[in-house]
């Protein structure tokens, strides 16, 4: 089989914002909150993923100010 020069790192944090975040995880002045869209669950009332959080429930606010 083919040789792959890269497939990434188990256990990598995907680099990328969610539609309900407001920055990167780890920027300074957010944190991470539960998702007001599926209340934390990441499933919506029609059993669908929650796209806002992308099905992990949380996502990054701002925190303070506004
Ligand atoms: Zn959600």
């Amino acid at each position: 089989m083919p040789a792959s020069p890269s497939t990434g790192t188990p256990g990598e944090q995907p680099k990328h914002l969610k539609p309900g975040d407001d920055a990167m995880p780890g920027t300074p002045g957010t944190g991470e909150d539960l998702c007001e869209d599926c209340g934390g669950t990441g499933i919506r009332k029609d059993g669908s993923e929650c796209p806002t959080c992308e099905g992990t429930g949380r996502v990054i606010h701002g925190i303070g100010g506004g």
